[in-house]
């Protein structure tokens, strides 16, 4: 039976579909994304799936942690020297469409704010 929390991500850490991954370890993945907004643009994800940072208990508080500091080690391995934008859409209104936690790391252009 197929477990209901799984998404196109689970499928990706367990290489059943491909992905340009960039950097793995125990608990994480980072990859490219398939529809870059910026000429930089990599999700760095937890291995365990986890929906969103809205259901993150306190148990996952280093795990979090981690993903920021693999987010910092995957910006710099791509040579954002100049800078970067992550970014964790969480539910609906901010059109979360995939539905395992993940931080985007865009960069390599300039990034307007506020966001749309
Ligand atoms: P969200 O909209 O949930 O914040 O971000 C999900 C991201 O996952 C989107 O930027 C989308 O392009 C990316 N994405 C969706 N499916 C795939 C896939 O199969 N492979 C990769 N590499 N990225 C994906």
């Amino acid at each position: 039976m197929s477990n209901p929390t799984d998404t196109i991500f689970g499928k990706i850490i367990r290489r059943e579909i491909p992905a340009n991954i960039v950097y793995e370890d125990d608990l994480a993945l980072a990859f490219t994304d398939v529809n870059p907004q910026a000429p930089v643009h990599i999700l760095v994800i937890p291995k365990k799936p986890i929906v969103n940072i809205a259901t993150a208990e306190l148990e996952d508080q280093a795990l979090l942690g981690h993903l920021l500091l693999t987010a910092q080690k995957v910006a710099a391995q791509a040579g954002l020297d100049n800078g970067y934008r992550l970014v964790m859409n969480t539910g609906n209104d901010a059109g979360q469409s995939v539905y395992h936690l993940h931080i985007h790391v865009l960069g390599g252009r300039s990034l307007s704010w506020p966001p749309g």
